[in-house]
């Protein structure tokens, strides 16, 4: 091959390279620019010879540095330029730097690579990583909460557990004294039956059957407690009339009383009104069951119900053993009894059920009582709207 034509083959693998090779001298003007950086650049190379290397790039300092100082480290290794196109358009290469020397004269050529579509990419990729983040953080935070409910829910489940137990080992002494008492007064009767001593009988059956209702009471309660603390309130509306309600409560009631106990109930009018039968049931049943227990023999529990436009109002007054006022700020806490309660049968959780059920409907409850001389709670229940009529 003659060196002519060796020119021109130089000339074409230099041309046919995948990376722009760019070639100035000491002035900064462009000696030799391959085809890729007249692509890169969009000038002509005829164009390009006639440019300075500045004119290529957004920032002129580093070519002036490698000048200066050729063997400084950054300069051993590929480094980021912005480009500037003919158009004004931007583009991102990556530079390696040389220097050679030819004929006496030093000249520093550049290798360049487009990399705008991969910085792209990487933006691309840094920003959904952000997001990504983000995302992460939002998830995480999701996340704590679930956790926190569970573990609330798991705590109120062991709480539920402990209650059971406590409340199972409370009711199974509980149990045992009116079973007890429904066996002795079973096995009288039977005594009785030969005698036909119809009087001591029917006190006997009195006896069995309020032992009964007691028994049903604790069941009641037990049920109750878990509903609430499952948070199953779920109310159950209707239209019933206040003296209705009495009656079934008095009657549920007065079984328990003891000889000669009086249970007067007092309700100024007798109106209909909308709301949840059995809760006002069970709270008024505890606080009148309660009455009737912490009273001696013939005296008398009152009863009165009250309406206005907005609320009902109950009181249930009793002249019985009152409530020590050593203990009188604990007497909603779920299992707690008085010390002068301990002789009389009771697991302490009534009190808490009917605190619970007041609260829920938005009512309030509260008491006055003086020890040896008696008790008044009063309760105050605001009235539901009927929008159906
Ligand atoms: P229990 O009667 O089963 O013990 P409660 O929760 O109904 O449980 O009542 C809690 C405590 O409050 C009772 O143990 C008792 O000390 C006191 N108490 C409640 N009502 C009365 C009352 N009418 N008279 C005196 N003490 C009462």
């Amino acid at each position: 091959m003659e060196l002519k034509e060796k020119i021109g083959f130089y000339k074409v693998c230099f041309d046919s390279m995948q990376a722009g090779i760019l070639v100035f001298n000491d002035f900064g003007e462009i000696v030799i620019a391959n085809t890729p950086i007249s692509i890169y650049f969009e000038y002509s190379t005829y164009e390009l010879q006639n440019l300075k290397v500045c004119t290529l790039f957004k920032d002129c300092s580093v070519f002036k540095n490698f000048q200066q100082n050729p063997e400084k480290k950054k300069f051993k290794s590929l480094v980021e330029l912005t480009g500037v196109k003919k158009s004004g358009a931007k583009l991102i290469v990556e530079a390696s730097f040389g220097k050679i020397s030819y004929e006496g004269n030093n000249y520093f050529k550049l290798l360049l690579t487009d990399i705008t579509r991969r910085k792209k990419k990487e933006i691309k990729i840094q920003s959904l990583n952000v997001q990504l983040e983000e995302e992460v953080k939002l998830r995480n935070i999701e996340l704590e909460s679930v956790v926190q409910k569970l573990r609330k829910s798991l705590s109120k489940e062991k709480e539920l557990n402990f209650l059971k137990t406590k409340f199972i080992a409370l009711a199974s002494h509980e149990f045992k004294t009116p079973l007890a008492a429904i066996l002795s007064s079973t096995e009288l009767m039977a005594k009785y039956s030969d005698l036909d001593n119809v009087e001591k009988r029917n006190e006997h059956l009195k006896k069995i059957k309020s032992m009964i209702s007691h028994l049903n009471h604790m069941l009641d309660d037990l049920l109750t407690l878990e509903n609430i603390e499952a948070g199953e309130i779920n109310l159950s509306l209707s239209n019933f009339k206040l003296s209705d309600l009495i009656k079934n409560i008095s009657a549920n009631t007065k079984p328990f009383l003891k000889k000669k106990q009086q249970l007067i109930f007092e309700n100024e009018q007798d109106c209909e009104i909308y709301h949840d039968n059995k809760i006002i049931t069970i709270i008024l049943k505890n606080l009148i069951y309660n009455a009737i227990k912490y009273s001696n023999e013939k005296e008398t529990i009152k009863v009165c119900v009250l309406t206005n436009k907005r609320n009902i109002y109950f009181t249930i007054e009793d002249h019985g053993i009152g409530i020590p006022i050593s203990e009188q700020n604990l007497i909603f806490n779920r299992f707690f009894r008085a010390k002068n309660a301990l002789y009389y049968p009771g697991t302490g959780i009534g009190l808490n059920i009917v605190k619970g059920y007041v609260q829920n409907l938005n009512g309030t409850i509260s008491f006055e009582s003086v020890e040896n001389k008696g008790t008044i709670f009063k309760v105050q229940l605001p009235k539901m709207n009927n929008n159906h009529g």
